[in-house]
């Protein structure tokens, strides 16, 4: 049964917030304690066995097997040390969340015995029963082995009892069925093309690591609302209710202070957080009622990505202890602000040189605007395939609700950037470019990163904009992995780069002068790349319009903005640049399809349930109690004081009934083209059936329930409105 509005609501008030210990009060010692990083691995690992894991974090050397079992004895030793007396291979498959399955570091002998069962071997590789995990036909039953391998570059961790070995998820025969393989290879590809292209301006660069800063945007609520509310608790969204009175119209909520039972939980997880060498730094009230967010110092993107995944466990565990649920849903509550994940990106060098932050000198801002501008150029010529990268049901929601960059995809400059990509596009052109003025040109680009970074020129609608010393890819949703777009944005700038090289070297070796050749080319970019600039406001009607003039694709749903992943021109892509194969990418794509379509599915049977099994009764309940009332007036008045008295009863009735009609002949509509599109062969088929014909009823249907919701009497309504929802603390 559910846990009834009421019952809830008391529970709620009745707690305290958690007392959360801070273990010392320096961050610093206790920053990574229970992370096998730098430090440990040097107390515990043999040199030899430290400079080869540093070989391999550093240079991606292999780490030969007699060096792996020295490895996987000290890192249990470490964790032995730390109350560990499992280990996992930790991974993420295409469902989004991470898994584990937990083995024991010793192994039952006979005669009572034990012996120790982690050596190189079991760090290296393991081939979890891996069967239930999405493949997309990549493994037949048959061949229903994937196994997980070390991914050296992210450090090992303890939490709770059981050592986390990050690792890769890929089938028997090679191919990836997770977020990280791809994203290392993406990684590695822009490492190189960098590189190359860096080679113009600093012969000293060796290495680029591509860098990401997320912020997570969440909402919290009550564990014991969250479970007197079926949607929230199966689909992570509240599929009714009625906008409360107050809602986030007076901005009161944005930067103000954060009560003290979402403070606790905040401090608890940061600790925890920052135990496992995740550096959150930022924490704030969100725009919405009960949305907060957080953010760490930016980190090398492999680690990064790893990071937020772990750092989502972590706030759903520690939830729990202060009886609190994070909702990680891109949109939890219509009508009120959803969540994203702003992933902030940019390229560092072995040199300590962020390849996007302008310098001083005209050598290193001429090496800015070769980054800058390609940026640009790569996010032009793969628009749909970085919107497709940030697609999902329930990012469907946000995008383009007025609150959160339109489905449009386009870059933001900034007036001065604007100003000097135009100045370079006509100087260049006309060939008047004096020495002096590209000097000139270079030096003024130094003077702009401060005025963006005061946040003067900041603009907050647009999907993708630059900020001073980096972009800010702003559309991806609150709960993705950001592996996905990150492997995307990263294998177009690493294609980008080397279409770059190529056309510079072939003018250097016509005998155009280095720099002349530089500009050359960065001048075709912005001229080609020119329709994807757009400095307006994002949200706006008009730029949906100016968009569509433009020829900028606005792709408004999920099943369709998939496509852009099997097109010829991101197969060929991917596969040039070593990041996924045609066959992995066709699995992913149908995955991701399928994915879709169980979401609504799921979304669609819990509203059908919720609409027949908990609204109509009480709506019919409360009818009844109406006509009760009705029939005992009749009984002791007169016709005509009857007819008044009971006039306003009368219209309740029948509206109510009005109500119940619509939503229960909607839902026998809904069901039935679900049946439907259940027997569509066809993924993609399938899935914009879902999109077009079943989710369609969602809004009417929960029209009519939000109506009775003000109807119906309050004591009687058996889910937690959206005031207490939000407003409860
Ligand atoms: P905002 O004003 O958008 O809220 P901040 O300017 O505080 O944000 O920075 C947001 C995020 O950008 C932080 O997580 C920060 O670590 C990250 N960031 C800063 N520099 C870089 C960089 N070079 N590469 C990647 N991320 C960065
Ligand atoms: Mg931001």
């Amino acid at each position: 049964m559910a846990f009834h509005r009421f019952k809830a609501l008391e529970t709620v008030l009745s707690r305290v917030p958690v007392d959360v210990h801070m273990p010392n009060n320096k961050v610093s010692e206790f920053f990574g304690e229970n992370v096998f990083g730098i430090d440990a691995m040097r107390e515990y690992l043999s040199e030899e066995a430290f400079e080869s894991v540093m070989a391999a974090m550093q240079q991606g050397t292999q780490i030969d097997r007699k060096m792996a079992d020295q490895v996987a004895s000290s890192m249990k030793a470490w964790a032995n040390s730390k109350g560990a007396t499992h280990y996992t291979h930790w991974f993420q498959p295409l469902t989004g969340t991470t898994a584990e399955k937990h083995d024991a570091f010793f192994e039952p002998t006979e005669g009572g015995r034990a012996i120790e069962r982690f050596g190189g071997g079991q760090l290296v590789q393991q081939e979890p029963d891996a069967s239930s995990f999405p493949n997309g036909g990549i493994r037949n039953t048959f061949e229903a082995r994937g196994y997980t391998a070390w991914d050296p570059t992210s450090p090992a961790f303890v939490i709770g009892k059981t050592l986390c070995i990050p690792t890769i998820f890929v089938s028997y025969t090679g191919e990836a069925l997770d977020f990280k393989t791809p994203l290392l290879k993406a990684l590695s590809a822009i490492d190189k093309a960098a590189v190359d292209v860096c080679q113009y301006f600093d012969k000293n660069v060796t290495k680029v690591n591509a860098t990401l800063g997320w912020e997570q945007e969440y909402f919290l609520v009550d564990d014991a609302l969250f479970n007197a509310r079926p949607d929230l608790a199966m689909t992570g969204r509240a599929l009714f209710g009625h906008i409360p009175a107050k809602g986030q119209q007076l901005d009161d909520h944005y930067f103000g202070s954060i009560p003290d039972r979402a403070t606790s939980f905040m401090r608890d997880f940061e600790i925890e957080s920052l135990k496992l060498g995740i550096p959150i730094k930022t924490r704030h009230n969100e725009v919405a009622p009960n949305q907060f967010e957080c953010a760490p110092v930016f980190e090398e993107c492999n680690l990064a990505v790893d990071h937020n995944q772990l750092l989502m466990d972590v706030m759903e565990k520690v939830a729990r202890r202060h009886n609190f649920r994070v909702l990680l849903h891109e949109k939890p509550y219509a009508g009120v602000n959803g969540s994203g994940k702003h992933n902030n990106w940019s390229l560092g060098t072995n040199t300590g040189k962020n390849l996007l932050s302008p310098g001083k000198t005209p050598k290193t801002n001429l090496q800015f605007l070769t980054f800058f501008i390609n940026t640009v150029k790569a996010v032009h010529d793969n628009a749909d395939l970085l919107r497709a990268s940030i697609a999902g049901a329930n990012n469907d929601h946000r995008l383009g609700a007025n609150e959160a960059p339109p489905a449009i995809m386009s870059v933001f400059l900034g007036t001065q950037l604007s100003n000097v990509l135009d100045e370079l596009e006509s100087k260049v052109k006309s060939g008047k470019m004096s020495p002096d003025e590209k000097t000139a040109l270079k030096l003024g680009v130094g003077k702009i990163p401060d005025i963006l970074l005061d946040n003067t020129d900041r603009n907050r609608t647009s999907p993708f904009a630059f900020t001073g010393n980096k972009f800010e890819f702003r559309a991806v949703g609150s709960s993705q992995n950001c592996a996905g777009p990150m492997t995307v944005l990263n294998a177009i700038m690493a294609d980008q780069l080397i279409k770059f090289k190529k056309d510079v070297d072939a003018l250097i070796n016509k005998g155009i002068e280095k720099d002349e050749a530089i500009f050359q080319v960065l001048r075709q970019c912005i001229v080609d790349s020119k329709k994807i600039r757009f400095e307006g406001n994002g949200y706006g009607e008009e730029w949906v319009k100016e968009a569509a003039k433009r020829g900028l694709s606005n792709i408004k749903t999920t099943p369709l903005a998939l496509s852009a992943f099997v097109s010829k021109s991101t197969m060929d892509l991917f596969e040039r640049n070593g990041v996924m194969s045609e066959r992995e990418q066709h699995a992913r794509y149908d995955i991701y399809l399928e994915t879709y379509t169980k979401k609504i599915q799921i979304e669609s049977r819990v509203m059908a349930d919720l609409a027949l099994n908990h609204i109509i009764p009480t709506a019919i309940k409360y009818q009844s109690s109406l006509i009760e009332n009705v029939r005992g007036l009749k009984e002791i008045m007169t016709a005509g004081d009857f007819k008044k008295s009971a006039q306003i009863q009368m219209e309740m009735i029948a509206e109510i009934s009005e109500h119940i009609h619509t939503i229960k002949t909607k839902v026998d509509e809904m069901t039935e083209a679900r049946r439907k599109a259940n027997a569509i062969p066809d993924v993609k088929k399938q899935a914009i059936e879902y999109c077009e014909k079943v989710k369609f009823y969602f809004d009417v249907i929960r029209y009519h329930v939000d109506k009775l919701e003000i109807l119906v009497d309050d004591e009687s309504w058996p889910l937690p409105k959206y005031r207490e929802l939000l407003f409860t603390k």
